[in-house]
């Protein structure tokens, strides 16, 4: 099975998340993408999220849209309070699944913040990469962003750009505009704006 692995805060899951991964999956004819909302992030500077359980409940009604889509809890809360490092949960994927072909799902944005990631050498070798556009982060000087990777010449090939994707949305602007009261019925999944509304989040 080809199975990508699409980490990230979900606070809340958006269309953005739902068209990226749609796009993702036809175009790299993904069996699996799994949602995978993490505890706690490394690299977030949006320190208190909304609680893990509230947030995987919003992946699972997002992932209903469309069957190739699993909500995941390998990046739940770890026991000892620290960050879930990607690299820790390819590992063990690629544990589970010896002989599937694993993929990395991540946002322009997520991409060109790879030098700052725990080991990125190692990510890079643990699964191939698919990268979407995001409008604000310019993909086309990658190589000049991850020039202190010094990638090889098989790590770069493992990168994917799928650039024909243009989501100019944000979770943090969608949390600004629910605080305001606004529903923001178009920029989410309807379930998950209902699911918002019963539980009073983002207030
Ligand atoms: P925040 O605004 O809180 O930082 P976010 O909208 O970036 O959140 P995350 O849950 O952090 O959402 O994103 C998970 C993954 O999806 C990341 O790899 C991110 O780059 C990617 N992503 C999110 N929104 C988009 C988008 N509109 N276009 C492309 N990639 C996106």
């Amino acid at each position: 099975m080809r199975i990508a692995l699409f980490g990230g805060t979900f606070d809340p899951p958006h269309l953005g998340h739902l068209a990226i991964a749609k796009a993702a999956a036809d175009a790299f004819h993904l069996d699996l993408v799994l949602f995978a909302p993490a505890g706690r992030q490394p690299l977030k500077s949006h320190a208190s999220p909304t609680s893990f359980d509230h947030r995987l409940a919003m992946v699972t009604l997002a992932c209903a849209e469309d069957p190739r889509f699993i909500p995941s809890t390998i990046d739940a809360p770890r026991p000892d309070g620290q960050p879930n490092y990607t690299v820790d949960t390819l590992a063990q994927l690629r544990q589970q699944k010896p002989e599937d072909t694993l993929f990395n799902l991540v946002g322009a944005d997520s991409f060109l913040s790879l030098p700052h990631w725990r080991d990125p050498i190692r990510l890079l070798d643990l699964a191939e990469w698919i990268v979407v556009s995001r409008p604000g982060s310019p993909l086309d000087l990658w190589h000049d962003d991850l020039s202190s990777l010094r990638l090889t010449p098989a790590q770069g090939a493992r990168i994917h750009l799928l650039e024909t994707i243009h989501e100019d949305i944000s979770a943090t602007h969608l949390r600004q505009r629910l605080h305001s009261g606004d529903p923001c019925a178009d920029l989410l999944p309807s379930a998950v704006a209902d699911y918002i509304q019963i539980h009073h989040l983002y207030r």
